[in-house]
């Protein structure tokens, strides 16, 4: 099938409102003729279900926590982006469309990107009128910060909880049509195939994860918010249950596989700290406004850290390396999350690590102490030469910014990063590939619509901090409402779908053998077993850089781990029942197929872009020296992969990229 992405015609800046002036609409008498799955009901899926069933549509809700409260959104903490010029510092709808591109190495689509960008300000407006409490400065007025990868403010936060703030404005919408019946929300059900019927999406067959029922459930279109696949690392900083199921059986049934390969690797997170540990822990990019990066200049120093016997506060300014201020003097600690992982492996590799695995970096707030407090001093005309009270006052001001984050980082680890740095390492926590959609946000399924993370859309190579709350609250509030429209035009005489169709049997019967061959399976090992293995060559061969040798070889380690899955795997438990292994098992079997065409993506794509670094394409000369090199001329394209039969022999289409507004150039943030 050829891809047809459907950018509308015109001036970038007039597609999306030419777009809407033209599609069809359904008016409101013929939308409570209709209804629409949405799988997930995280930012993405919650703003998308809450709005649909606002617009009139009857709506069937899923996810597979108890609450859609739960959903990982939940844990998004630092902030999220909008053109809205608050700050005066220069921003536009242009410049946030500028930079989301840039930052994700022109890997991206630009027409929607720029609708993102230009959407970006009405989502604020929405979540103020909803009543998130985004923070404000002493007047009242809506504050803002800066994130990594720009030059101005535009990133609204409440507090570090930002993701629960937004989703509890998004459940509360989803709550009010819940109350009026438009809204079927069913929790602790999760998806685990699409039922298509003449080619269209017309349902979908879920487990029910209390009492094991498997469900047949229809609708004209199905709409899949359901996260990213992070969790294919095993460790990452995602939620432990966000999981790539729905995606992959959706792939399995025709929709294309965007990008695999694109991840990013979150430059602050708490270190791992052992091979008990099965989740790791975000410290917010927000952090890095005003935390400075730095590891010892001597090795000798470095050593001594690690082994004890010299703690951070006794090494003098001249004795450290702030790395990233030195490499990239104009964006500093603000250098975008892909350059800033690989600066810290880098200086880490180089033996200049100061944790006991030799894998941290320090995130130190003393200086940022230290101003504060000068700066409190004199506006409330106190002696700013007195260092024990600068000293204090600069806390308080840290406390009331990021005190959230302190306290969970104290809880973690146990010690203060008031009074000695923080440690901190790169970590799994974000997958820009994702299901390939068109402008619409449509799969290649007819009828079935991808949105927020589980999409491969806006993001390109990397993803800029507070640009996924973004998206995933565009696309929900504001995209798939219109575009679903346009195609449900069509559906206002087709009346209810039938799940009394052999579609809706051979699918059911497709779940059900999955889930019988699982729990009879005798073999000896623990799911975790294979999900740990799995995490362990995807982080060694597939992650913060990747070769052309390894990731051949990770290639057969996966198909052969998946076969020892099937023989050795033991699930406990029966399948009419709450069994959580189970689920478990289901999911990480998804991941061993999706581990594999991951790796395959990332061995056809021989250059280094965003997320993706290729040891192969590394500048070797001129002032970029050392740093990763695109190749425009043969990989500015999408990789989307087409299902026929087993991950190996995945058929690579190309949706090749038109930037017509912006000069490609190798990005620098010197
Ligand atoms: C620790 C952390 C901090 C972050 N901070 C920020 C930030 O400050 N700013 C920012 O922009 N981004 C941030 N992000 C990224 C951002 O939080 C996510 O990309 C975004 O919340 C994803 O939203 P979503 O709605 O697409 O998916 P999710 O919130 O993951 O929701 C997925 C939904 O799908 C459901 N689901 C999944 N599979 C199935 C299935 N098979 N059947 C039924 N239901 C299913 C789940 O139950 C859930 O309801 C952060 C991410 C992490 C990990």
């Amino acid at each position: 099938m050829a891809l047809d992405s459907k950018i509308p015609q015109g001036p970038l800046a007039d597609k999306w409102t030419n777009y809407k002036n033209e599609i069809n609409l359904v008016n409101p008498a013929n939308k409570r003729l209709i209804d629409v799955i949405v799988v997930g009901t995280g930012l993405a899926g919650g703003s998308a279900a809450a709005t649909l069933a606002e617009l009139g549509y009857n709506v069937k809700a899923f996810c597979f926590q108890d609450s859609p409260r739960r959903a990982h959104s939940i844990a998004a903490q630092g902030g999220i982006n909008a053109a809205k010029n608050y700050q005066g510092d220069g921003d536009s709808t242009y410049r946030l469309f500028y930079d989301t591109v840039k930052g994700g190495d022109y890997r991206s689509r630009e027409s929607n990107v720029y609708r993102l960008a230009e959407v970006s300000t009405n989502i604020i407006d929405q979540c103020v009128a909803q009543g998130v409490p985004f923070a404000r400065d002493y007047g009242g007025l809506l504050d803002n910060r800066s994130f990594g990868g720009v030059l101005v403010s535009r990133t609204f936060y409440a507090k570090g909880q930002t993701g629960q703030q937004l989703l509890l404005g998004a459940y509360s919408a989803m709550n009010r049509q819940i109350g009026r019946g438009k809204i079927k929300m069913y929790n602790r059900h999760e998806m685990l195939d699409i039922v298509k019927v003449d080619g269209k999406a017309r349902g979908i067959i879920t487990r029910n994860l209390v009492t094991g029922e498997i469900e047949r459930h229809s609708a004209h279109a199905v709409v899949l918010g359901t996260g990213g696949y992070g969790n294919v690392f095993y460790l990452s900083t995602n939620a432990m249950g966000s999981n790539v199921t729905a995606a992959w059986k959706a792939h399995k049934r025709g929709a294309y596989f965007a990008n695999p390969c694109y991840t990013q690797i979150h430059p602050t997170c708490i270190p791992v700290s052992g091979d008990h540990q099965s989740k790791l822990t975000l410290m917010s990019e927000s952090l890095r406004n005003d935390g400075r990066i730095w590891v010892p200049k001597k090795k000798e120093d470095a050593i001594a850290i690690r082994e004890g016997k010299k703690k951070p506060t006794q090494l003098s300014e001249d004795e450290r390396d702030y790395y990233l201020e030195r490499r990239y003097p104009a964006f500093g600690n603000l250098v975008p999350r892909d350059v800033a992982s690989r600066a810290a492996k880098e200086r880490c590799d180089a033996g200049f690590g100061v944790n006991k695995t030799g894998e941290a970096v320090y995130l130190d707030f003393a200086a940022a102490i230290q101003r504060y407090g000068k700066e409190q001093a004199y506006v409330t005309h106190q002696d700013a030469n007195d260092a024990a009270l600068v000293k204090k006052l600069g806390q308080e001001v840290v406390r009331t910014k990021y005190g959230n984050l302190f306290q969970m980082y104290e809880k973690i680890v146990d010690q203060d990063p008031y009074n000695t740095p923080m440690m901190i390492y790169p970590a799994v926590h974000y997958t820009m590939g994702g299901l390939w959609v068109d402008y619409n946000l449509q799969t290649s399924v007819e009828g079935l619509y991808a949105i927020g993370e589980a999409n491969f859309s806006d993001h390109g190579a990397n993803r800029l901090g507070a640009s996924a709350l973004m998206q995933g609250l565009a696309d929900g509030y504001f995209v798939l409402p219109y575009t679903i429209g346009d195609y449900l035009s069509h559906d206002i005489r087709t009346g209810p779908i039938s799940t009394d169709s052999p579609e809706f049997e051979e699918a059911e019967q497709n779940v059900r053998s999955q889930v019988d061959a699982l729990i009879n399976n005798n073999g000896t090992k623990a799911v975790d077993y294979f999900h740990k293995k799995l995490g362990k060559i995807m982080w060694n061969k597939c992650g913060m850089s990747r070769n052309a040798t390894d990731l051949q070889s990770a290639i057969d380690e996966i198909a052969a781990l998946r076969d020892e899955f099937y023989k050795e795997v033991r699930v406990p438990g029966e399948q009419d029942e709450f069994n959580e292994e189970l689920a478990k098992a289901l999911r990480v079997a998804d991941f061993l197929e999706l581990g594999e065409l991951f790796a395959k993506d990332a061995l056809t794509r021989n250059e280094s872009a965003g997320g993706h670094f290729r040891e192969e394409s590394v500048e070797e000369d001129g002032p970029q020296k050392g740093e990763a090199k695109r190749d425009d001329e043969n990989f500015t394209f999408v990789s989307a992969w087409e299902y026929v039969g087993k991950p190996k022999d995945a058929i690579l289409h190309k949706e090749e990229l038109e930037f017509d507004n912006i000069e490609l150039k190798q990005r620098s943030y010197k």
